[in-house]
Protein backbone atom coordinates (compact mmCIF):
# COMPACT_ATOMS: atom_id res chain seq x y z
CA UNK A 1 0.00 0.00 0.00
CA UNK A 2 1.17 3.43 -0.75
CA UNK A 3 1.46 6.04 1.63
CA UNK A 4 0.68 9.08 -0.72
CA UNK A 5 -1.06 11.86 0.84
CA UNK A 6 -0.75 14.79 -1.54
CA UNK A 7 -0.07 14.26 -5.53
CA UNK A 8 1.45 17.73 -7.19
CA UNK A 9 1.98 18.66 -10.71
CA UNK A 10 3.41 21.66 -10.59
CA UNK A 11 4.08 23.82 -13.92
CA UNK A 12 7.03 25.78 -13.38
CA UNK A 13 10.44 25.32 -11.33
CA UNK A 14 9.85 27.85 -8.80
CA UNK A 15 6.42 25.59 -7.87
CA UNK A 16 8.22 22.81 -7.96
CA UNK A 17 11.18 24.12 -5.47
CA UNK A 18 8.16 25.69 -2.68
CA UNK A 19 6.73 21.97 -3.22
CA UNK A 20 10.01 20.08 -1.86
CA UNK A 21 10.31 23.01 0.70
CA UNK A 22 7.09 22.34 2.41
CA UNK A 23 8.26 18.54 3.31
CA UNK A 24 8.94 15.21 2.47
CA UNK A 25 8.32 14.40 -1.14
CA UNK A 26 8.55 11.88 -3.63
CA UNK A 27 9.77 13.58 -7.01
CA UNK A 28 8.76 11.68 -10.26
CA UNK A 29 9.54 11.71 -13.81
CA UNK A 30 9.63 9.03 -16.17
CA UNK A 31 8.48 6.61 -13.70
CA UNK A 32 11.11 3.94 -15.13
CA UNK A 33 13.05 3.45 -11.97
CA UNK A 34 11.08 4.42 -9.28
CA UNK A 35 7.65 3.21 -9.96
CA UNK A 36 10.02 -0.45 -10.23
CA UNK A 37 11.67 0.38 -6.72
CA UNK A 38 8.37 1.54 -5.18
CA UNK A 39 6.76 -1.64 -6.62
CA UNK A 40 8.87 -4.30 -5.23
CA UNK A 41 9.68 -2.53 -1.96
CA UNK A 42 13.26 -1.59 -2.23
CA UNK A 43 11.89 2.62 -1.87
CA UNK A 44 8.51 4.23 0.19
CA UNK A 45 6.86 7.11 -1.23
CA UNK A 46 7.04 10.23 0.60
CA UNK A 47 3.79 11.68 2.05
CA UNK A 48 3.55 13.99 -1.15
CA UNK A 49 4.36 12.99 -4.87
CA UNK A 50 5.16 15.73 -7.58
CA UNK A 51 5.00 14.83 -10.40
CA UNK A 52 7.50 17.16 -13.02
CA UNK A 53 6.21 16.41 -16.05
CA UNK A 54 4.68 19.94 -16.69
CA UNK A 55 7.56 21.78 -16.11
CA UNK A 56 8.00 22.63 -20.04
CA UNK A 57 10.88 24.67 -19.13
CA UNK A 58 12.84 21.72 -17.87
CA UNK A 59 12.12 19.94 -21.36
CA UNK A 60 14.75 20.43 -24.11
CA UNK A 61 18.06 21.02 -25.26
CA UNK A 62 19.42 24.79 -26.14
CA UNK A 63 22.81 26.34 -26.55
CA UNK A 64 23.44 29.87 -25.26
CA UNK A 65 27.23 30.80 -26.21
CA UNK A 66 29.74 27.95 -25.18
CA UNK A 67 27.20 26.39 -23.05
CA UNK A 68 24.48 23.71 -23.45
CA UNK A 69 22.04 22.83 -21.67
CA UNK A 70 20.27 19.68 -21.01
CA UNK A 71 16.83 20.13 -19.77
CA UNK A 72 15.96 17.14 -16.64
CA UNK A 73 12.94 16.14 -18.28
CA UNK A 74 14.75 15.69 -21.86
CA UNK A 75 14.45 11.82 -23.17
CA UNK A 76 16.87 9.97 -24.41
CA UNK A 77 14.79 10.05 -27.53
CA UNK A 78 15.67 13.01 -27.77
CA UNK A 79 19.08 12.66 -27.69
CA UNK A 80 19.00 10.84 -30.62
CA UNK A 81 17.37 13.45 -32.98
CA UNK A 82 18.64 16.54 -31.59
CA UNK A 83 20.38 18.68 -34.08
CA UNK A 84 22.59 20.33 -31.03
CA UNK A 85 23.61 17.00 -29.45
CA UNK A 86 24.17 15.51 -33.06
CA UNK A 87 27.03 18.94 -33.82
CA UNK A 88 28.51 19.12 -30.68
CA UNK A 89 27.69 16.34 -28.46
CA UNK A 90 27.26 12.85 -30.85
CA UNK A 91 28.78 10.71 -28.17
CA UNK A 92 25.21 10.94 -25.72
CA UNK A 93 23.63 10.28 -29.71
CA UNK A 94 25.81 7.19 -29.67
CA UNK A 95 24.64 6.16 -25.98
CA UNK A 96 21.12 6.40 -26.45
CA UNK A 97 21.28 4.23 -29.15
CA UNK A 98 22.48 1.72 -27.12
CA UNK A 99 20.35 2.06 -24.26
CA UNK A 100 16.83 -0.03 -23.80
CA UNK A 101 13.94 0.20 -26.05
CA UNK A 102 11.81 2.79 -28.11
CA UNK A 103 9.01 2.40 -25.01
CA UNK A 104 11.98 2.94 -22.20
CA UNK A 105 13.72 5.92 -24.31
CA UNK A 106 10.16 7.45 -24.49
CA UNK A 107 9.73 7.79 -20.72
CA UNK A 108 13.31 7.69 -19.17
CA UNK A 109 14.60 11.64 -18.27
CA UNK A 110 18.71 12.13 -18.27
CA UNK A 111 17.46 13.49 -14.47
CA UNK A 112 16.08 10.88 -13.65
CA UNK A 113 18.61 8.48 -15.23
CA UNK A 114 21.17 10.68 -12.88
CA UNK A 115 19.36 11.01 -9.93
CA UNK A 116 18.59 7.08 -9.59
CA UNK A 117 22.14 7.26 -9.12
CA UNK A 118 23.24 3.71 -11.17
CA UNK A 119 26.84 2.93 -11.25
CA UNK A 120 25.23 1.81 -14.10
CA UNK A 121 23.47 4.79 -15.38
CA UNK A 122 24.14 4.99 -19.38
CA UNK A 123 24.16 8.58 -20.00
CA UNK A 124 26.33 9.56 -16.98
CA UNK A 125 29.49 7.86 -18.80
CA UNK A 126 29.29 10.07 -21.64
CA UNK A 127 28.32 12.96 -19.16
CA UNK A 128 31.26 12.55 -16.95
CA UNK A 129 33.34 12.62 -20.20
CA UNK A 130 31.96 15.83 -21.03
CA UNK A 131 32.61 17.20 -18.26
CA UNK A 132 28.78 18.09 -17.00
CA UNK A 133 27.80 19.72 -14.45
CA UNK A 134 24.26 19.33 -12.78
CA UNK A 135 21.89 22.49 -12.02
CA UNK A 136 20.03 21.87 -8.62
CA UNK A 137 17.36 24.44 -7.70
CA UNK A 138 15.98 24.91 -3.84
CA UNK A 139 13.78 27.67 -3.07
CA UNK A 140 16.48 29.18 -1.32
CA UNK A 141 18.38 29.20 -4.37
CA UNK A 142 20.80 27.66 -7.27
CA UNK A 143 23.90 25.62 -7.15
CA UNK A 144 26.01 23.71 -9.58
CA UNK A 145 27.84 20.37 -8.88
CA UNK A 146 30.25 18.87 -11.40
CA UNK A 147 28.79 15.32 -12.17
CA UNK A 148 32.10 13.83 -11.03
CA UNK A 149 31.41 15.58 -7.58
CA UNK A 150 27.84 14.52 -7.82
CA UNK A 151 27.54 10.32 -7.00
CA UNK A 152 28.52 9.26 -3.29
CA UNK A 153 27.64 5.72 -3.58
CA UNK A 154 25.26 3.09 -5.54
CA UNK A 155 21.74 5.20 -5.41
CA UNK A 156 23.16 7.97 -3.61
CA UNK A 157 24.44 11.78 -4.23
CA UNK A 158 24.79 15.00 -2.86
CA UNK A 159 21.71 15.94 -3.80
CA UNK A 160 19.09 17.45 -0.92
CA UNK A 161 15.51 16.14 -0.04
CA UNK A 162 14.61 20.11 -0.92
CA UNK A 163 16.21 20.10 -4.37
CA UNK A 164 15.45 19.88 -7.69
CA UNK A 165 17.83 18.81 -10.42
CA UNK A 166 16.73 21.08 -13.35
CA UNK A 167 19.32 20.09 -15.93
CA UNK A 168 23.35 19.36 -16.96
CA UNK A 169 25.27 22.25 -18.32
CA UNK A 170 28.46 20.87 -20.42
CA UNK A 171 30.75 23.23 -22.24
CA UNK A 172 30.86 22.99 -26.42
CA UNK A 173 33.68 20.86 -26.66
CA UNK A 174 36.95 22.72 -28.35
CA UNK A 175 37.56 22.08 -32.34
CA UNK A 176 38.65 18.70 -33.35
CA UNK A 177 37.49 16.61 -30.17
CA UNK A 178 36.46 13.08 -31.10
CA UNK A 179 34.44 10.86 -28.82
CA UNK A 180 33.13 7.16 -28.38
CA UNK A 181 30.99 5.17 -26.48
CA UNK A 182 31.01 1.46 -25.44
CA UNK A 183 28.40 -0.92 -23.63
CA UNK A 184 28.20 -4.37 -22.79
CA UNK A 185 26.10 -6.83 -21.29
CA UNK A 186 24.68 -10.09 -22.93
CA UNK A 187 22.14 -9.25 -25.06
CA UNK A 188 22.41 -6.21 -27.77
CA UNK A 189 18.98 -4.25 -26.54
CA UNK A 190 17.25 -3.94 -23.09
CA UNK A 191 20.43 -4.70 -20.88
CA UNK A 192 22.01 -3.11 -17.72
CA UNK A 193 25.82 -3.12 -19.00
CA UNK A 194 28.08 -5.46 -17.29
CA UNK A 195 30.49 -2.35 -18.23
CA UNK A 196 30.53 0.89 -20.49
CA UNK A 197 33.04 3.32 -21.44
CA UNK A 198 33.49 6.83 -22.70
CA UNK A 199 36.79 8.07 -23.70
CA UNK A 200 37.19 11.20 -25.54
CA UNK A 201 39.74 13.80 -26.23
CA UNK A 202 41.40 16.12 -29.49
CA UNK A 203 42.68 14.66 -31.97
CA UNK A 204 45.14 16.71 -34.20
CA UNK A 205 47.84 15.24 -36.04
CA UNK A 206 47.02 11.59 -34.98
CA UNK A 207 48.24 13.32 -31.20
CA UNK A 208 45.74 13.42 -28.89
CA UNK A 209 45.47 15.65 -25.95
CA UNK A 210 42.60 17.28 -23.50
CA UNK A 211 42.01 13.56 -22.93
CA UNK A 212 38.61 12.44 -20.72
CA UNK A 213 37.73 8.79 -19.62
CA UNK A 214 35.08 7.38 -18.14
CA UNK A 215 33.70 4.04 -16.80
CA UNK A 216 30.42 2.77 -15.52
CA UNK A 217 29.62 -0.86 -13.83
CA UNK A 218 32.82 -1.09 -12.63
CA UNK A 219 32.63 1.15 -8.86
CA UNK A 220 30.05 1.78 -6.79
CA UNK A 221 29.66 5.19 -9.00
CA UNK A 222 30.73 5.78 -12.61
CA UNK A 223 33.98 7.61 -12.54
CA UNK A 224 36.39 9.47 -14.34
CA UNK A 225 39.66 7.43 -14.98
CA UNK A 226 42.85 9.48 -14.37
CA UNK A 227 45.32 7.12 -14.34
CA UNK A 228 43.87 6.34 -18.40
CA UNK A 229 43.78 9.78 -19.35
CA UNK A 230 47.49 10.35 -17.58
CA UNK A 231 48.40 7.50 -20.15
CA UNK A 232 46.61 8.93 -23.40
CA UNK A 233 47.69 12.76 -22.85
CA UNK A 234 49.73 14.33 -25.54
CA UNK A 235 50.80 10.55 -27.18
CA UNK A 236 50.31 9.94 -30.55
CA UNK A 237 47.15 7.42 -30.72
CA UNK A 238 49.72 4.80 -32.57
CA UNK A 239 48.97 0.56 -31.56
CA UNK A 240 51.26 1.22 -28.23
CA UNK A 241 49.82 3.76 -26.85
CA UNK A 242 46.52 2.00 -27.48
CA UNK A 243 47.34 -1.49 -26.13
CA UNK A 244 49.28 0.48 -23.11
CA UNK A 245 46.09 2.61 -22.49
CA UNK A 246 44.19 -0.35 -22.69
CA UNK A 247 46.35 -2.27 -19.86
CA UNK A 248 46.28 1.05 -17.61
CA UNK A 249 42.37 1.20 -17.93
CA UNK A 250 41.88 -2.36 -16.83
CA UNK A 251 44.44 -2.25 -13.88
CA UNK A 252 42.55 0.84 -12.97
CA UNK A 253 39.84 -0.18 -11.83
CA UNK A 254 38.41 -2.93 -9.11
CA UNK A 255 35.15 -4.08 -9.84
CA UNK A 256 32.96 -6.59 -8.01
CA UNK A 257 31.93 -9.75 -9.21
CA UNK A 258 28.17 -10.55 -9.32
CA UNK A 259 25.43 -12.50 -11.35
CA UNK A 260 25.75 -10.29 -14.20
CA UNK A 261 30.02 -11.03 -14.50
CA UNK A 262 33.05 -11.38 -12.66
CA UNK A 263 35.66 -8.34 -11.62
CA UNK A 264 38.05 -10.22 -14.20
CA UNK A 265 35.48 -10.26 -17.44
CA UNK A 266 34.29 -6.60 -16.55
CA UNK A 267 38.18 -5.62 -16.25
CA UNK A 268 38.69 -7.36 -19.87
CA UNK A 269 35.35 -5.33 -21.35
CA UNK A 270 37.00 -2.55 -19.56
CA UNK A 271 40.31 -2.92 -21.65
CA UNK A 272 38.72 -4.41 -24.82
CA UNK A 273 36.21 -0.93 -25.30
CA UNK A 274 38.92 1.75 -24.21
CA UNK A 275 40.89 0.17 -27.23
CA UNK A 276 37.65 0.05 -29.79
CA UNK A 277 37.19 3.62 -29.14
CA UNK A 278 40.93 4.89 -29.38
CA UNK A 279 41.01 3.10 -32.31
CA UNK A 280 38.06 4.55 -33.86
CA UNK A 281 38.91 8.10 -33.07
CA UNK A 282 42.68 7.41 -34.22
C1 LIG B 1 12.97 -2.22 -18.99
C2 LIG B 1 13.94 -1.15 -18.54
C3 LIG B 1 15.12 -0.97 -19.24
C4 LIG B 1 16.05 0.01 -18.83
N1 LIG B 1 17.20 0.16 -19.55
C5 LIG B 1 18.11 1.07 -19.15
C6 LIG B 1 19.34 1.24 -19.90
O1 LIG B 1 19.57 0.62 -20.94
N2 LIG B 1 20.23 2.14 -19.41
C7 LIG B 1 20.02 2.87 -18.27
O2 LIG B 1 20.87 3.67 -17.88
N3 LIG B 1 18.86 2.75 -17.57
C8 LIG B 1 17.91 1.88 -17.98
N4 LIG B 1 16.74 1.74 -17.27
C9 LIG B 1 16.51 2.58 -16.07
C10 LIG B 1 15.67 3.86 -16.30
O3 LIG B 1 14.87 3.76 -17.45
C11 LIG B 1 16.56 5.11 -16.41
O4 LIG B 1 17.38 5.26 -15.28
C12 LIG B 1 15.74 6.43 -16.65
O5 LIG B 1 16.56 7.39 -17.23
C13 LIG B 1 15.10 6.98 -15.38
O6 LIG B 1 14.39 8.17 -15.74
P1 LIG B 1 12.90 8.43 -15.29
O7 LIG B 1 12.51 9.74 -15.87
O8 LIG B 1 12.03 7.26 -15.61
O9 LIG B 1 13.14 8.54 -13.71
P2 LIG B 1 12.11 8.26 -12.50
O10 LIG B 1 11.89 6.80 -12.37
O11 LIG B 1 10.91 9.12 -12.59
O12 LIG B 1 13.02 8.79 -11.29
C14 LIG B 1 14.22 8.12 -10.92
C15 LIG B 1 14.74 8.73 -9.61
O13 LIG B 1 15.19 10.07 -9.81
C16 LIG B 1 14.42 11.02 -9.06
N5 LIG B 1 14.23 12.14 -9.97
C17 LIG B 1 13.78 12.07 -11.24
N6 LIG B 1 13.89 13.28 -11.83
C18 LIG B 1 14.40 14.11 -10.89
C19 LIG B 1 14.75 15.50 -10.92
N7 LIG B 1 14.61 16.26 -12.01
N8 LIG B 1 15.26 16.05 -9.79
C20 LIG B 1 15.42 15.30 -8.67
N9 LIG B 1 15.12 13.99 -8.60
C21 LIG B 1 14.62 13.40 -9.71
C22 LIG B 1 13.15 10.28 -8.65
O14 LIG B 1 12.64 10.78 -7.44
C23 LIG B 1 13.65 8.85 -8.53
O15 LIG B 1 14.29 8.65 -7.28
C24 LIG B 1 15.77 0.80 -17.67
C25 LIG B 1 14.57 0.62 -16.97
C26 LIG B 1 13.65 -0.34 -17.39
C27 LIG B 1 12.35 -0.49 -16.64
Amino acid sequence: MSNIENYLAPSSIEDAAAALAAGPATIVAGGTDLMLQTGSGQKTYAPTLINIQKITEMRGISKDGDTIRIGALTTITDLLTDAIIAEHLPVLATMADKFASDQIRNASSIGGNICNASPAGDSIVPMLMYKAEVVLVASTGTRKVPLNEFFTGPGKSVIQENELLIGVDIAVPPAGFKGGFGKFGPRPALEIAMASVSVGGVVKDGVISDVRVAFGAVAPTPIRSAETEVALEGKKLDEETISAAGEVASSSVNPITDVRASDWYRRHLIRVMTEEILNDVS
